[in-house]
């Protein structure tokens, strides 16, 4: 039986038209989050989110005058999951469904995990700015590159939703009571991305088409997709301690 806990790890002012074409560009709070996964092969964990140094410094990262982080001390990835009961040691896996700095921000803390992510997206990150290594290029870290469609745990499987950054992957779970959810990642920041079709992307086309492949993975129910950044939808769901079962 696995459960699904997600909490949130922090947050970003942005504005609706970085995520949908057309959108208004006044700025407001979407939430970044991460998952854990109690499956009965261990503990998984779905993004790391961002890191604390953002709690002092909220430009850490890109300097002044970038987007701006919103980030309590409770949003921090290990304090949210002793809030659980579990030590970062206790994480077998990480699945980051890519290497943005508020996907894999704390990836430095898992160093007993082993981190999924496909082969063309470390390829893609690796020495790029707007993937700041310092969070992921770390020496310590065991990186299990894949390639497409794999299974990470029974009933756990990552599937590339390219388009946001090349090799970006979802993970899907199927959940003995909820049935099929899928983490979106980037790949849907919102549920209107996955209402409209639409999403600004690097490459829009590929985009759309990870839109489609994750509509369809949940039979179009939307209900069970879980998008990256949804200030309007985030108040529905549940969060941890609360559960998906
Ligand atoms: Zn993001």
């Amino acid at each position: 039986m696995i459960e699904l806990l997600i909490f949130r790890t922090g947050g970003v002012e942005i504005g609706r038209s970085s995520f949908v074409p057309g959108a208004s560009e006044a700025k407001s709070f979407a939430p970044v989050w991460s998952a854990l996964l109690r499956t009965p092969e261990g503990n998984i964990l779905f993004d790391t989110g961002l890191h604390p140094v953002h709690i002092e410094r909220p430009d850490a990262t890109f300097g002044p005058g970038s987007l701006k982080v919103v980030m309590a001390k409770e949003d921090a990835i290990v304090a949210r999951l002793a809030s659980l009961g579990l030590r970062p040691d206790e994480i077998a896996v990480v699945v980051n469904s890519h290497l943005h700095f508020d996907h894999a921000g704390n990836n430095g803390a898992f160093p007993k995990a082993t981190f999924v992510v496909q082969a063309e997206h470390l390829g893609f990150a690796k020495g790029k700015p707007n993937f700041p290594g310092v969070y992921w290029d770390i020496p310590e870290l065991s990186y299990l590159p894949t390639s497409g469609r794999a299974r990470v745990a029974p009933g756990v499987e990552v599937v590339p939703t390219p388009g946001h950054a090349p090799g970006h992957q979802s993970l899907v779970v199927d959940l003995a009571e909820t049935g099929r959810v899928v983490l979106c990642g980037d790949a849907a920041f919102t549920r209107e991305n996955l209402e409209r079709g639409e999403i600004r992307a690097p490459d829009e086309p590929t985009a759309k088409e990870s839109l489609a492949l994750i509509r369809s993975l949940v039979k179009d129910d939307l209900d069970r997709v879980f998008t990256s950044h949804d200030a309007a939808s985030w108040p529905r769901w549940k969060h941890a301690p609360d559960t998906y079962r």
